[in-house]
């Protein structure tokens, strides 16, 4: 686990649109940071800068002492989940979650104790052997999860995981979250636009607006609920 500070970062594209606007954000060892805000309002480039997926114009991002922005995605010591799982499909579950281990030289015991363990908590035991095509979108999602845990990382990063989920599943998956939260107390970045999800998980909440903060606060202060 670390601590992540995010120091007045700023994203401009090619073709001069400023998507991430001088952000700011302090997130504590171990806290869970919701970003929501309308569609565009630089959530998903915010992300990508911190996973390295995106260079960053201005600024800098540090995970524990160390300023990672000229740091390989691969050496950031980040583990990301995507909407859309991007997972392997000619490979088992079992594969698909030890990969990313093999190619960082791992030794097979420890992958199998790894791969195990996220398998328990995601309860895909009984999955191992089958491929992604023969899962449904929750496992799916699971599978995408377990690959993130098993590398073990100071932080996670999400970008709207359980949005190709239909409602029911993502409320299931939403507690599933919860847990593995109070399980792991991983420092994570979480994005979306369910306002229930950022109730749920969030420690603090991120509203974004244009590339900027609008508001940072608990659910209760973004959201006004008890
Ligand atoms: P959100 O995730 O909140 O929907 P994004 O970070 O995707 O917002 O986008 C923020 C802004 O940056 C938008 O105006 C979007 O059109 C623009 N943008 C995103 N990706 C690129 C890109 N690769 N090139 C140019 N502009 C981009
Ligand atoms: P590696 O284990 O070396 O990362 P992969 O083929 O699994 O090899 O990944 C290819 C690229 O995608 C690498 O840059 C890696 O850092 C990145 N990557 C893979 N999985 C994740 C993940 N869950 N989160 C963030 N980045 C990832």
């Amino acid at each position: 686990m670390a601590s992540v500070r995010i120091e007045e970062i700023s994203k401009v594209y090619a073709g001069g649109v400023r998507a991430v606007d001088r952000v700011s954000i302090d997130i504590a060892d171990g806290e869970f940071i919701v970003l929501v805000g309308p569609s565009g309002c630089g959530k998903s480039t915010l992300l990508r800068m911190v996973a390295g997926l995106e260079t960053v114009t201005e600024g800098a991002i540090a995970i524990g002492e160390r300023i990672v922005n000229e740091v390989d995605p691969a050496d950031r010591d980040i583990a990301m989940v995507f909407q859309n799982y991007a997972l392997y499909p000619h490979m088992s579950v079992r594969q698909n979650m030890a990969y990313g281990l093999k190619n960082r030289g791992m030794d097979r015991a420890e992958i199998a104790r790894r791969v195990a363990e996220a398998a328990g908590i995601l309860h895909l035991g009984d999955y191992l052997e089958r491929k992604p095509r023969q899962l449904s979108g929750g496992q799916r999602q699971r599978v995408a999860m377990g690959r993130a845990i098993v590398r073990e990382p100071a932080c996670f990063l999400f970008d709207e995981p359980l949005s190709n989920l239909d409602a029911k599943l993502r409320i299931e998956m939403r507690s599933e979250i919860k847990q593995l939260q109070k399980r792991l107390g991983t420092t994570s970045i979480y994005v979306t636009h369910d306002q229930l999800e950022a109730m749920t998980l969030a420690d603090r909440v991120v509203v974004l607006n244009g590339g900027r903060v609008e508001q940072i606060g608990t659910p209760r202060e973004v959201y006004h609920r008890p």
